[in-house]
This record gives structure tokens, C-alpha cells and sequence, in this order.
């Protein structure tokens, strides 16, 4: 699925290709995509105004188009962005295509149809709307304030860093990737961490995410010492020469070494 770094990656992606680039049409595909906006209504919104600006929070791109129209676009599972000229060269899956006036086209692609399109007019409304928390990169700027945001949350930490409402951006496999470098279990309840422990946590959110950004978001590009070119269960622990697990926690599939990750109780 998505996350913070994939979609930073989209909208650095929007930025180099379809930005000031003026809508001359929109095909709507699949209605099943849009939320809170029809086809026309759409088309009526965003026709001949200027794709002005792409801005993110969480695993939320919004997209203002002429003044003050805004799409907050979710990308589900699967979902991407695609850049293209030719309509032969139209990914299979594109719900959504917007017709540029310079004869490209960006299209909206997600195979499950699980992400959506929703119109708005204030992204920052749209994040109170949605209860979404701080963007876990741009906003959570200390140990102390990551701290601050997860007390008296119940549970395991894993499923926190995972709450949209409490943290915006984290899924399930940076989830990992974090509590991997942080060497702390994933059931850990979040009532036993230590200030210490906030301290490796933040710092290892920090590096996870802005090296997931550096490297395009691409698993294989990841350095060795990540969990990500590893993520399979029996693969040997990059960082303690453990066994790599999966474990279920909350439903959630997750993948780790219980060799160097510790379960505090
Ligand atoms: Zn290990």
C-alpha cells in the first residue's frame, strides 16, 4: 500500500511532469474512484483551469487545480500516478484520465479501486474532517512531541504508528521497517516505552522515511542493512544474523527478527 514515502515520490513525480499544465478534459473510467463528486462534476471543476499545485499529508496528495479547487487523492492498495503522451502507452487500471492541454495525459491508476478522488477546498479542513494526525515526517519534529502524541494510546506500538488519527503516513510495511531499526518489538504495548526508547523510535522514523524518499520508495534500492530487501520470512537478519519472521498483530501481517527486536514488557 501507499505510504508516506510512495506518495512524497508521487508528488515529487506530479511536480516534474503535469504541474501548470492546463486540463482540456477528464474521462472518468470507474465513478467508483470519486467520492462526494460525480463525473460531470468533476469534469465541470477541474476543465481548463491549471494543475497549480501538489502538496502532501500522510499517504493524502492534494492537488489544487486553478484557484482554489483541491482533489485529495488516496491511493488505496495499489494505486499510482502515470504521465504519458500516446494513448496506446495508457496503463490498463487508469480510472481517472485528465487530458492536458499540451496533448499528455495523467492518469489516476488503481487496479483495486480502493483509493478515491474527493473534492475540496481547504486540505486543511479536509485533514480535520478526516481526523487525520500529524504527517509523520514534516510534523513530529522531536522525541518529546512523538512522545506527547502517543501517550495513553492502548495497544501495541506498532498498531499506533499505524493509526492514521494519530499519526498520519505509516503503514504496514514502514510500520516494520521503523520498529526493525529501532530494535523494538512490534507488540510491545505502547505504555512501556521509555523516553529513551521514544528517542531511538523518532530518530529511527526520521531516517526510515527520508531514506525511503531518497531512493524513489523502491524496496530493491534500499540499503542492505534494511529490512526491506529481506522482507521474507526465513531470510537472514541483515542486522543481528537472526531469522526473519512474519507475525500476525491486529490482523496486520508483520515481518521481523525477535533475535534483535526487543519486547518490553
Ligand atoms: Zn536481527
Amino acid at each position: 500500500m501507499p505510504e508516506l514515502p510512495d506518495v512524497e515520490i508521487y508528488r515529487q513525480y506530479l511536480n516534474s511532469t503535469a504541474l501548470h499544465k492546463q486540463v482540456r478534459n477528464v474521462e472518468t473510467h470507474s465513478t467508483q474512484v470519486l467520492d462526494g463528486i460525480g463525473s460531470r462534476k468533476l469534469s465541470s471543476l477541474v476543465k481548463d483551469s491549471r494543475i497549480n499545485e501538489a502538496t502532501r499529508h500522510g499517504k493524502h496528495l492534494f492537488v489544487r487545480f486553478g484557484k482554489n479547487d483541491w482533489l485529495a487523492v488516496h491511493f488505496g492498495m495499489t494505486g499510482y500516478l502515470a504521465y504519458y503522451k500516446d494513448d496506446d502507452d495508457q496503463p490498463e487500471h487508469a480510472q481517472v484520465v485528465f487530458d492536458l492541454a499540451n496533448d499528455y495525459h495523467l492518469a489516476y491508476v488503481a487496479p483495486r479501486k480502493l483509493g478515491h478522488l474527493k473534492p475540496t477546498n481547504d486540505p486543511q479542513a479536509f485533514r480535520n474532517r478526516e481526523k487525520l494526525g500529524p504527517d509523520a515526517l514534516r510534523d513530529i519534529s522531536s522525541a518529546d512531541e512523538l512522545a506527547r502524541i502517543m501517550k495513553g494510546k492502548r495497544g501495541g506500538i506498532k498498531s499506533a504508528l499505524m493509526d492514521q488519527e494519530t499519526l498520519a503516513g505509516i503503514g504496514n510495511v514502514y510500520s516494520d521497517e521503523i520498529l526493525f531499526r529501532a530494535r523494538i518489538h512490534p507488540s510491545t504495548r505502547v505504555a512501556a516505552l521509555s523516553n529513551t526508547h521514544y528517542r531511538t523510535l523518532f530518530t529511527a522514523m526520521q531516517t526510515v522515511l527520508k531514506k525511503a524518499i531518497d531512493k524513489q520508495a523502491e524496496p530493491d534500492r534500499m540499503p542492505k542493512s534494511y529490512l526491506l530487501p529481506h522482507r521474507e520470512e526465513g531470510a537472514e537478519c541483515p542486522v543481528c544474523g537472526g531469522t526473519i519472521v512474519r507475525r500476525k498483530f491486529s490482523g496486520r501481517g508483520a515481518y521481523l527478527c525477535e533475535d534483535h527486536q526487543e519486547k518490553l514488557t
